[in-house]
């Protein structure tokens, strides 16, 4: 990120633990690993963290609380008892958790708690709009602040804001569960880029924009109103040099032995987790049940040290877990352990890094299982801490980090038979293999560090700033309008191609609702009624469709992107030279999709075939248009013929013909010292390309294109045309800034 701009990082927790003893604070930075990456960022010039201290405040020592964290470089939001109940252990955890992790079952939708939610997001809000300017970049991190994103951006239109989520994002028909999917969709996307650890995330939250808002998305951008927002996938990383050095320190090195010589040297599984059920605790106590009793002779010779560390367990669920893994535990320990062994050493509470990394150090295998996990760090944390390579990996395929360690033994925590043998597999995997296995994790793990994350996103949010900004100069704002403006009546020879439908009309879900409304055909009528101006509907539909809708206008068509052109005496030339031979053979692969997919037809033209499926099912759509292109594709190659991909269509033409060879015909009859074009699909593309570089070249919409200016709608179109149409101009300036300021209204679709 450019050094000159400031960041401010926002999350629900500062990294800070704060301890009240009766009045007097303590303060202690937090080690985790996010802290640890974001500390070379809120730590830079004036960059600052803001976020809730993690205790509840009272009014008389706030401001103590605001000077002693201002020297850390963090910002507190307060929260009172009742914010922390809903917001944070209410709908944060009760609700977002378990519907982000898959348990849908256990998600609490309170109203109350989801009124709290808006409520403490507002609070964020207000606090950072008091610090931030337009020049800033906002970091918001994680599901506490969903709403956050959108709230800054109503007030600082133009700020860069990023938005990570370090929890999983669910599928599309897990989340339509929650009730306020809609507003937490367009939260996040007040963002700029949306970050979350894995493609899969990407994916669903696309998914689910795409299904519940109806944006558009390419790829993995979605048009946001007029602005462009990215999803991509940042899997975290940790701190390797830290772990990888911490388990060379002597101290780490005694302890390691000293363990190893209270546990006789048998062979050692660890497993580290905070209770929750997202962790998959319960299966693995089963898994490893099974693994004593199908294999007695180990009985004696391993154990497995748990590690679990407390979390929320005044919750029901949490409570629920803790006590039926702590009878699993004391059932395996009593119907397994002897005089001298113990099979599983349980502790329920938290350790200090030195003490985890001699766990990493010394386990033979660590158990990382999760149901459903966004990243997991203590399987990236084991393998930086394997100096020597030796031990094994055994990863749950549902926990995100399982992305990047393919040479991990992977699990699928349910099936209990196979993951028992898969424990057995690392217990008796050769030295050579774990060597293998574990150089190829550590180079993965070592590559993308957290430190590499924090670059990757930071870079990304400030090339997707960079390609907003660089759409933004190419949109007609109110210089380029006037000056396009001034050319258009100095001009005394014009030509003017307009495409039809997403250009002058909305698009339809039945396409031949989109007749002309009034407006629109004064506003043609006018410019075809100047006598300067040669006017051209420039369109892929059937001939007879325009004709019947704009055929009183004094205006030259292309219809059917050439294969029909209409002269400006009203005469209707077709292409004699094309042939159709093709149309039965294509017809019937059409036929075939048409009567598969609801909601999709044929639309027959006389020298081309279209597939629509504006009507189908989101997803299935584009599923089925994929398998037609791949069916038709060797045929259209054979017989001179194109594919085009519109907007929700599949079109087959023959290549002969295009809107730019069509143009060319108007472009050659004359010579004219003002050409404008206009359009929304690729098909206009061709049109765009015939032009001479003088010529005025319009996009509709923010996709690629090799038009010179983009407008984002149908609406700006024609409020546009009709600056053009009724400036009476020279020296009327005043004239024009009134006709872009009293923003026609058009009806709405
Ligand atoms: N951890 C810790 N003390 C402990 C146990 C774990 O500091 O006693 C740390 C561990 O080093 C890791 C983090 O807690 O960095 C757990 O992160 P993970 O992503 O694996 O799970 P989360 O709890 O965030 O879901």
């Amino acid at each position: 990120m450019s050094s000159t701009k400031r960041i401010l990082i926002v999350s629900n927790r500062l990294p800070v633990k704060i301890q009240d003893n009766e009045g007097e604070f303590t303060y202690q930075n937090s080690e985790g690993g996010l802290a640890t990456g974001l500390s070379s960022v809120y730590q830079q010039g004036d960059n600052i963290w803001i976020g809730w201290p993690g205790a509840v405040v009272a009014d008389n020592q706030k401001l103590k609380v605001i000077g002693a964290l201002e020297e850390r470089k963090l910002h507190p939001v307060f929260l009172t008892e009742e914010e922390v109940s809903d917001f944070y252990e209410g709908f944060s955890n009760e609700t977002i958790w378990p519907l982000f992790h898959y348990f849908p079952s256990y998600a609490q939708f309170e109203p109350r708690y989801w009124d709290v939610y808006k409520s403490v997001n507002e609070k964020y809000a207000e606090i950072i709009l008091n610090i931030a300017t337009k020049d800033d970049v906002i970091w918001i991190h994680d599901y506490q602040l969903m709403l956050l994103p959108s709230l800054i951006r109503k007030k600082l239109p133009g700020v860069t804001i990023g938005f990570f989520q370090h929890i999983p994002f669910p599928s599309y028909e897990i989340f339509r569960l929650l009730p306020w999917r809609k507003e937490i969709l367009c939260g996040i996307l007040g963002a700029d880029l949306v970050g979350f650890h894995t493609y899969d995330d990407t994916r669903h939250f696309i998914d689910s924009v795409t299904r519940i808002l109806g944006n558009t998305a390419i790829a993995n951008e979605l048009m946001v109103e007029d602005r462009k927002v990215v999803i991509d996938a940042f899997p975290i990383g940790i701190d390797y040099e830290k772990f990888h050095k911490l388990s060379e320190d002597a101290t780490v090195r005694r302890n390691e032995r000293k363990l190893k010589k209270l546990i006789n040297n048998n062979k050692l599984l660890i497993s580290i987790d905070r209770l929750d059920y997202s962790k998959g605790i319960l299966h693995r106590l089963k898994a490893f049940r099974l693994l004593l009793e199908r294999y007695p002779d180990l009985k004696g010779n391993i154990r497995l040290i748990q590690l679990i560390v407390p979390s929320r367990d005044n919750v029901a669920q949490y409570k629920e877990l803790k006590e039926e893994m702590n009878r699993m535990v004391t059932d395996i320990n009593g119907d397994f352990g002897t005089f001298s062994w113990q099979p599983i050493h349980h502790f329920y509470r938290s350790f200090p890094v030195n003490l985890l990394s001699t766990l990493y150090k010394a386990a033979d295998v660590a158990l990382v299982t999760p149901m459903r996990d966004g990243m997991n760090l203590v399987c990236k944390e084991y393998v930086a801490s394997k100096v020597d390579k030796k031990g094994v990996l055994v990863l749950s395929e549902m926990a995100g980090a399982s992305r990047e360690l393919s040479e991990a033994l992977m699990v699928n925590p349910n099936d209990i038979w196979d993951f028992c043998e898969k424990i057995y597999a690392a217990l008796e995997m050769p030295e050579a293999e774990q060597k293998r296995r574990m150089t190829s994790m550590q180079d993965v793990v070592s590559k993308f560090d957290v430190f590499t994350w924090v670059k990757n996103f930071t870079e990304r949010l400030e090339e997707v700033k960079e390609q907003q900004l660089s759409l933004s100069t190419r949109i007609i704002n109110f210089e380029t309008r006037s000056k396009i403006a001034s050319q258009y009546q100095k001009a005394a020879k014009r030509l003017i191609l307009l495409d039809y439908d997403g250009t002058l009309v909305p698009f339809q879900n039945n396409i031949y609702s989109a007749v002309p409304d009034a407006p629109l055909l004064n506003l043609l009528e006018k410019l075809c009624n100047d006598p300067l101006n040669k006017l051209v509907i420039t369109s892929g539909r059937d001939y007879k469709t325009l004709n019947t809708w704009l055929g009183h206008l004094n205006a030259g068509m292309i219809a059917e992107h050439g294969a029909w052109y209409r002269t400006l005496d009203g005469q209707w030339h077709n292409r004699r030279d094309l042939n159709n031979e093709w149309r039965n053979e294509v017809y019937n692969v059409m036929d075939v999709y048409a009567r598969r997919t609801p909601g999709s037809y044929i639309e027959e033209k006389s020298y081309s075939l279209v597939w629509h499926y504006r009507r189908v099912e989101e997803g299935l759509g584009e599923l089925r248009a994929r398998a037609l292109m791949d069916d038709i594709k060797h045929f259209i190659a054979d017989h001179g013929l194109q594919l085009l991909q519109g907007n929700k269509v599949i079109e087959i033409k023959s290549m002969a013909i295009n809107k730019g060879k069509a143009a060319k015909r108007w472009l050659e009859k004359d010579d004219y010292d003002f050409i404008m074009a206009i359009g929304d699909d690729h098909t206009d593309e061709d049109t765009f390309k015939a032009m001479p570089s003088s010529a005025v070249t319009i996009k509709v919409g923010n996709s690629p294109s090799s038009a010179i200016y983009t407008l984002n709608s149908y609406k700006e179109v024609r409020n546009f045309l009709s600056v053009l149409a009724n400036e009476e101009m020279p020296g009327e300036q005043n004239m024009l800034r009134k006709a872009i300021i009293s923003d026609v209204q058009w009806p709405r679709n």
